[in-house]
This record gives C-alpha cells, sequence and structure tokens, in this order.
C-alpha cells in the first residue's frame, strides 16, 4: 500500500479519539472542512513527493486538524512572540504600546468620550485639539495635525500643498518602503508632478536651484529610511535645503519616516536626528509615522507652520484620513510619557529594546534559557549565541545591535519542523532559522511572553521519521 492510499477516510479520522474529544465543541460542518482541508493537504504534499514533516497517523494529523479547527473559529488577529530581533516588525504589527496606552485604551474605548465635544463650552470641538499642544511641545513647532498614518500624512500634504505644480526630490530619496509607498506613486496619487534633481549618488544644491521655476510648489526631503548611501555621495542637508526655499519663497517639507521625539544620538548612539532638529532648522513642515520609533499607535503626525497645516485641517481628505478615538487614546498616552525622558525610555517598549545593553539582554537571555530548559524534553537543548538585532520599520537600517540569542534543537526534529511547530500554536513563537539552528532572539521577547514561552516549549514535536501507513 503506498502512503497515498493510507490516508485515511474522513469517517475514521472523525472516530479518533483526539477528534471524538472536540467533537461538540464545533458545528459538524466546520469540523469536516478541518478534517478535509488537512488530508487535502497531507495529498499534495505526498503527490509532490514532499511529505517531509507528515506521517500518515492520527498523533501527526490530529494536532494538524485541531489547529485548522482554531484557525478557522478563533480571531483572525492575534498576539505572537517576536523572537526575531526586529524590533519595530512591521508584519508583526509594529510598536508593542506602552502600558499607559493601554490602560488608556481600556478607559476610552468602552465609554462616550469628548472625542469632538468642547467640555469647557459645551459645544462641538475639534479631534485633532487633544494631541495638537503635545505635539507642538515635544516638537518646538507651531502647529500639528494627526492622521491615519505617514503615507496618509504625505498624501494629505502633497495634496494640499503641490496638487497640478511640481514638487523637487533627489532621485536619491525616490524611495519604496515597501507594501507599496512609492514616492513618484504617492506623488502622482496627490496630483503633484514630480521633478527629479540631483543624481541617484550625488545631489547638490545648485542642482535645486537650477530646477526652481515659477511653477515649484515644494521642495521635498525623504529619509532614506530602509537603504544606506555609501562611497562616492553627496546629499543637501535639510538645513542647506531650507535656505534654498528661502531664497525663492518655496515652501520645504521632510518625510522624516519612522522619526523620533528623543535625542537617539546621546541614548542610543543611534544617528538620526529628532523631529524637533528638523523644525529647529526652520523647515515648513515635517511628517513622521506614530509607529515606528515613536513607540505608539499606527498614525502619520504632520508638525511644522500653521500657515501651511491650517488648509490641511480643512482639505477633504484630512476627513477621509483621520484617525479614530482608539488611535487618539494610545498615541495621547504615548506622547505624555515623553514629557519626562527618562520615563520613555523605560516605559516605551521600542526606546526599551533599542537602548538595552548587550550585558542586560544576555542577563535576560539566560534566565530565559534556565527557566526554559526546566520544561523541555531530554533530547532537546538550549544554548545561547551572540548575534545582532535591528531596529526594523524602515528606521536606521544599518544599525547592529549586540544580542545573545536562543538557540533551539532537538534530536529528530529539523529546524524546519521546530519553526513551523512554535508558529502553529495558539500564541505562535516567531524565530528565524541560521545554520541548522532554530533562533529567538531575547532583545525582541517580552516579559509576558513568558508563560507563552514555557507553554510553547514544554510541548515541542516529538521526534521520527515518516512513518508508513
Ligand atoms: C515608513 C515610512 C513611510 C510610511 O509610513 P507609514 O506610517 O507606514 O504609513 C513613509 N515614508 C518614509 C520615509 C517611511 O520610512
Amino acid at each position: 500500500m503506498t502512503l497515498l492510499q493510507s490516508i485515511p477516510k474522513v469517517d475514521k479520522v472523525l472516530n479518533w479519539p483526539e477528534i471524538e474529544a472536540v467533537r461538540s465543541l464545533y458545528p459538524r460542518a466546520v469540523l469536516l472542512k478541518a478534517v478535509r482541508t488537512v488530508l487535502d493537504r497531507l495529498r499534495d504534499e505526498l503527490r509532490r513527493g514532499n511529505a517531509g514533516p507528515w506521517e500518515v497517523t492520527a498523533q501527526c494529523l490530529a494536532p494538524r486538524i485541531l489547529a485548522e479547527l482554531a484557525a478557522a473559529t478563533g480571531y483572525g488577529l492575534r498576539r505572537v512572540v517576536n523572537g526575531t530581533g526586529i524590533i519595530i516588525h512591521t508584519n508583526l504589527g509594529r510598536a508593542p504600546l506602552p502600558d499607559a496606552a493601554r490602560r488608556r485604551l481600556n478607559d476610552i474605548a468602552g465609554s462616550y468620550s469628548n472625542l469632538e465635544y468642547d467640555l469647557e463650552r459645551g459645544e462641538r470641538g475639534g479631534r485633532g485639539s487633544h494631541l495638537e499642544e503635545i505635539l507642538c511641545r515635544l516638537t518646538g513647532a507651531e502647529a500639528a495635525l494627526v492622521v491615519n498614518n505617514n503615507a496618509a500624512a504625505v498624501l494629505l500634504a502633497l495634496s494640499s500643498l503641490a496638487a497640478g505644480r511640481e514638487v523637487l526630490v533627489s532621485r536619491g530619496e525616490l524611495v519604496e518602503i515597501g507594501g507599496s509607498f512609492r514616492i513618484p506613486d504617492v506623488m502622482r496619487q496627490s496630483g503633484a508632478l514630480l521633478r527629479e534633481v540631483g543624481t541617484t549618488n550625488r545631489t547638490h544644491p545648485h542642482d535645486y536651484r537650477t530646477a526652481v521655476a515659477q511653477d515649484t510648489a515644494l521642495l521635498l526631503k525623504v529619509h532614506a529610511s530602509n537603504f544606506g548611501l555609501v562611497g562616492f555621495t553627496a546629499e543637501v542637508s535639510v538645513r542647506e535645503l531650507v535656505a534654498i526655499g528661502r531664497e525663492y519663497s518655496v515652501p520645504v517639507m521632510a518625510d522624516a519616516g519612522s522619526g523620533t521625539l528623543l535625542p537617539l544620538r546621546e541614548l542610543a548612539g543611534i544617528d538620526e536626528p529628532a523631529i524637533r532638529d528638523y523644525i529647529g532648522t526652520g523647515i515648513d513642515l515635517v511628517t513622521f509615522s506614530g509607529d515606528k520609533l515613536l513607540g505608539g499607535a499606527q498614525a502619520g503626525i504632520l508638525v511644522g507652520r500653521k500657515k501651511y497645516l491650517e488648509p490641511m485641517k480643512r482639505h477633504p481628505l484630512a476627513r477621509a484620513l483621520r484617525i479614530d478615538k482608539l488611535t487618539l487614546a494610545a498615541l495621547e498616552a504615548t506622547l505624555r510619557i515623553y514629557c519626562d525622558e527618562r520615563r520613555a525610555v523605560a516605559e516605551i517598549p521600542v526606546l526599551r529594546m533599542l537602548t538595552e545593553s548587550a550585558a542586560a539582554v544576555a542577563a535576560r537571555a539566560r534566565a530565559l534559557a534556565k527557566r526554559l530548559r526546566r520544561v523541555i524534553p531530554a533530547d532537546a537543548a538550549i544554548s545561547l549565541v551572540k548575534g545582532f538585532s535591528q531596529a526594523g520599520g524602515g528606521a536606521c537600517p544599518l544599525l547592529e545591535l549586540p544580542t545573545t540569542l536562543l538557540a533551539v534543537t532537538k534530536e529528530g526534529v529539523s529546524p524546519v519542523r521546530l519553526e513551523e511547530s512554535l508558529r502553529n500554536r495558539d500564541v505562535p513563537v516567531i524565530g528565524r532559522i541560521s545554520r541548522e539552528q532554530f533562533l529567538l532572539d531575547a532583545r525582541t521577547i517580552q516579559d509576558d511572553d513568558l508563560p507563552h514561552l514555557v507553554a510553547a516549549f514544554g510541548s515541542l514535536p516529538s521526534g521520527g521519521e515518516v512513518k508508513k501507513g
């Protein structure tokens, strides 16, 4: 009998004790669909000669059926353990919120709020009013506006300031951020006309000067975010660009990308100017994200001169791109923490992870390994290896933060299977494979991930070859 022929009938699977035990928990149709899905997948894998970790046994298939049932009936959006070492991991939800923001969400979410109500006057107010003052205080700007994300902020700014007119951008700054945010595309969408200046590796002040014309609406500087230019390069600084803008009476804007509110150079040796430094150059407008280095909720923040921001607040796009009360609650709480720099570094998870010393990460990794070794089976092992974490999220692409990783192995279980089984849990544990080892970076593992890790490591998959039916 071939492996294919040995695939059990659906009825037989339904009578396996593991499946029998959960039969009353699910509608029959859902149960049948889950069983069929897993058997079909098995059949496909066998046909492709790709049995890999699959076995035609209840021991191998029942857990997959249960996982399929959980996936079909459980939440789509779930908490995961980030063991990748990428701090601002866009695929994993970017910034985990600080406790204070979580508490605010809890307070605001289930009740009415003064979202657009002026409590002093007892009449309609603006939702933007809640964040403007604190953003101005933290950045030194005259005015501020918050929209759905930074892509939206750039779109709104270009639509409001430059529709039908030219925007000058250095060829070295025509970036693609990923997830389809490309400067030329956003520009087209806004109705602004892109005018490229300079070359890919070198752009000089005179490139802007010779390109400025009657029709120039804006000089735009874009943060390189996810790549570095090295070698024979030249770029025009924000300060120089502001001077050129003044010379020709053309406004200057920077898409700062990630954007930070702290002097990261002093705090963490990270070469990223604070938004306050941008504003200090006299620039007219800066946009940045709320959930990258800032460490708060997804949002796009615009700060700068009132005379440019006031019309944007009334632009029809502003209504379409506005934030909801949950974002507002989380962002306000996060921004408040910044009023005390030391508190920000201690309480905002992104900043805590970014500034944690290699020695502190190593100590956490040792404690974590010790705890997990108590629950793993005898044929599994956890060792500690040195490596590097990354900021991620298009912030500081060249930064390598020394870290300690847990390297996990188990006899008879390939790293691929180990990775898959940890990823397929109720609370998935996401790591990576390198040199035949499954690796978890201690830097991005949070204290409250521990119970989930203990549960996951207490039930690592069992070893063994593909068994014949
Ligand atoms: C990340 C990034 C964006 C997009 O920001 P979102 O908040 O993800 O919309 C835009 N521009 C730059 C330079 C970025 O780094």
